[in-house]
């Protein structure tokens, strides 16, 4: 058949197949210095941000003192200095050719908001001129209306305001055609309450330092001043070919492809994973890389991830809110150069069934930032040296563990979505059952100090007993990592694994902070208890420590996390296995969850619901626009396709019988025919099933109506679709195929 005989969408896929067959990669140039060497990423890292360095550089002494104390006390910066550092960071802005300004903040879309304002104004005599005042620095009034604020704001009370977090550095988003300075704030309501997912997050380190500070402070650990959570975050994400992606309205809609045959080679083959980067991606990869650097963020590993055309990157870490913002910038730029690159970068969950998803390892631990010469900079959960520095990690891992078995439905719900639903349990990723991954030496001492063998020794025999000495050599014992582990403890650090790639990380971080924060004040009070019966201070320490061992038990799991057996164990050790959105979500106003946050006031009461509102809602939208996708490509691609090789094989048939001979292809034409018999009641079905769901008066309703019968009735479209595509004749089919899409590039 000639091409110009076929449909044009089938024509479109096989010319984007020539398209991609000859592109020629784009290259990417490392910057290079006047003198044509190329330059070092030292020397261009965090060139534009304006960061602290810079500030101590052009703010007057006293105005940077107070700047630093603002900061480190979390308050909000006086006007008179507002001003002046207004004035620095115009300046510096000016010079890099920058004509915009914006308050950049995080509404509760899991993305990133900003809304520009030239630095044009008028002097009295009417000249124009550049102007950036203290006030424009620190506040900012978007409409906030078309926000996200699950019932929190109602529309006609519309105001909320963003304010300059002046712990995040300022910086400058570079765009081919535009320069803008972009202020991190967060975004609040003219009562006061939380928009956005930062304000809650910039709390929850607060809270969670404090019980640190508190807890070290209990077992002797003196002089540190502050500790905050830090955070690394692994980005996972996809590169397809932009002339495919767009002939997939799925990808392009809903973010994830919705149907499609299974190519004869996945990933079984384990040739992807760490694989030599493909030319094209790693240009990609760097023209990423140097922007990031631009904007101080420090990127370090970039890899080949375990499916075809999935990869990784991964910063150093840094302090939770900044790891957060930064990873906020990685998915943007990401997807911004992919562009560049004619690649769509795709950071949904499960984009492509039967092939890993993505996922975004949060690496999380605490450090003090801020001490004497002997604490100053240390991990706290890196195990240490002496007996006391051992204690100190003990006690520290023992109220993480209280802190994640407590509140482990809601570490749960903080991950859950759409589509890390399709990812979470499906034998690729961490299970929707949260547990905690210690390896083996850990777990062993875990045992002894159950067993009450070093209950009442003093610390340094304690630890010689536990086997302690050997403690270092967790952090270099990486044989026993389980990547099955929701929640694994590596080394020097928690690894949440549970983390959807899609999402902002602010909101799992918070919950986790909030979580560990209630671990850590609960076995405060144990070993305080402890003490005040007349214990002396180790031995109260390693009794709480050993009642926590002993309460968080069902917690640890070292085995398999996805196996059959895993989810029976779990439901006899009494731990929820959430496995969808719905039913995840209602764990935010759990009264165990309302009651953490009102301790900790992370979260007012309004604040939470409204969370989980916003969440379940967004469930709801996102299944919505899946349906109707699935709808427009089975009734406008799929349909036509296979109505149209099925009439062509029908008019071959009859040739054939007219000219007297056989017809061996009425075998095809009629298995054609029963599918496209049952495709038409499958769609029928997943009409009334969405139907059933605009029935409903509540959203919760909605959203199990599409947890359930909806999700249903779309993998039974898909798979009859799957069917007619792994039958119908190539040259007839719309839609770029996975072999096409995930291995050609
Ligand atoms: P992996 O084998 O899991 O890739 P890496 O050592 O490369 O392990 O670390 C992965 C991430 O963990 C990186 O982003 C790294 O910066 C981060 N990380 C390391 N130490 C800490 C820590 N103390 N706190 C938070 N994140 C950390
Ligand atoms: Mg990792």
């Amino acid at each position: 058949m000639s091409s110009s005989s076929l449909g044009l969408g089938a024509r479109a896929r096989l010319e984007a197949i020539r398209e991609v067959n000859t592109r020629t990669p784009k290259r990417f140039d490392p910057p290079t210095d006047e003198n044509g060497e190329r330059m070092r990423i030292s020397e261009f890292f965090g060139m534009n941000t304006f960061n602290m360095r810079q500030m101590r550089e052009k703010l007057p002494k006293e105005v940077y003192v107070k700047l630093v104390q603002t900061i480190e006390q979390g308050k909000k910066l006086d006007l008179e200095i507002a001003n002046t550092v207004a004035h620095a960071i115009k300046e510096w802005a000016l010079e890099r050719g920058v004509t915009h300004f914006c308050h950049w903040f995080q509404p509760q879309t899991g993305l990133t908001a900003e809304k520009h304002d030239a630095f044009l104004d008028f002097d009295e005599e009417g000249h124009p001129m550049e102007r950036f005042s203290g006030s424009q620095l620190i506040q900012s009034e978007p409409d906030a209306s078309s926000f996200p604020s699950g019932g929190m704001r109602t529309t006609f009370e519309a105001r909320g305001y963003t304010a300059w977090d002046p712990s995040s550095p300022v910086f400058i988003m570079d765009a081919p055609s535009s320069k803008t300075l972009c202020i991190p704030s967060v975004f609040i309501s003219y009562h006061g309450d939380a928009l956005d997912e930062k304000t809650a997050l910039l709390r929850s380190m607060e809270v969670v330092g404090q019980s640190a500070l508190e807890l070290l402070h209990t077992i002797g650990v003196t002089g540190a001043k502050r500790v905050v959570p830090t955070v690394g975050l692994e980005q996972e994400y996809f590169l397809i070919d932009r002339a495919f992606a767009s002939l997939r309205p799925d990808l392009m809609m809903a973010g994830r492809t919705l149907l499609g045959g299974q190519p004869p080679k996945g990933q079984q083959l384990e040739d992807h994973y760490f694989g030599s980067i493909p030319t094209r991606a790693l240009s990609f990869m760097a023209e990423c890389e140097y922007e990031l650097y631009k904007l101080g963020v420090p990127v370090k590993t970039r890899h080949n991830e375990v499916a075809p055309s999935q990869f990784e990157s991964a910063p150093i870490f840094e302090e939770a809110n900044i790891a957060t913002d930064h990873n906020q910038l990685v998915m943007e730029v990401l997807r911004k150069v992919a562009q560049r690159h004619n690649f769509q970068m795709i950071l949904h969950e499960k984009p492509f069934a039967g092939v890993n998803g993505s996922g975004k390892h949060c690496n999380w631990s605490m450090a003090i930032i801020a001490g004497d010469p002997g604490v100053h900079g240390v991990n706290l959960l890196e195990p240490g040296k002496t007996p006391h520095q051992n204690l100190r990690f003990i006690v520290v891992l023992a109220a993480v563990l209280k802190g994640v078995f407590k509140h482990s439905g809601l570490l749960r719900s903080s991950v859950a979505s759409s589509g890390n639903d399709h990812r979470l349990g499906a034998n690729e990723a961490p299970p929707a059952i949260i547990s905690v991954f210690l390896g083996d030496l850990l777990t062993r001492i875990c045992d002894e100090i159950e067993k009450g063998n070093v209950k009442d020794m003093n610390v340094e025999k304690a630890m010689l007993s536990l086997g302690v000495s050997k403690l270092p050599e967790v952090s270099k014992d990486s044989t026993d990592r389980n990547r099955t582990s929701p929640f694994a403890f590596t080394g020097n650090k928690f690894e949440f694994r549970a983390v959807g790639s899609s999402a902002s990380t602010a909101f799992p971080t918070t919950l986790l902070n909030a979580a560990i924060a209630d671990g850590m004040n609960e076995l405060n009070a144990a070993i305080k208890a402890k003490l005040a019966s007349g214990k002396p201070m180790e031995a109260a320490a390693l009794d709480a420590v050993r009642d926590a061992i002993i309460e968080t038990k069902a917690i640890r799991f070292d085995g398999n996390g996805y196996s059959e057996d895993w989810v029976k164990e779990a439901a006899k050790r009494g731990l929820p296995n959430l496995r969808k959105t719905p039913e995840a979500l209602e764990q935010i106003t759990s009264a165990k969850s309302k009651e953490l946050f009102k301790k900790t006031k992370i979260f007012s009461e309004g604040e939470l619901v409204s969370r989980y509102h916003v969440r379940v809602e967004r469930y709801v939208k996102n299944l919505a626009i899946e349906v109707d996708t699935m709808r427009q490509i089975v009734d406008t691609l799929v349909l036509p396709a296979c109505y149209a090789y099925h009439g062509a094989l029908a008019s071959t048939v009859v040739s054939a019988k007219a000219a007297g001979v056989s017809a061996p292809q009425l075998d095809c034409l009629n298995k054609i025919g029963t599918l496209l018999g049952t495709l038409h009641e499958k769609r029928l079905l997943l009409e009334n099933e969405f139907r059933k769901t605009e029935s409903f008066a509540h959203e919760e309703e909605k959203a199990r109506a599409f947890a359930d019968g909806v999700s249903k009735a779309m993998s039974e479209v898909r798979d009859v679709c799957d069917s007619l595509e792994g039958i119908v004749a190539d040259e007839y089919w719309p839609l770029p195929k996975y072999r096409e899409m995930l291995f050609l590039s």
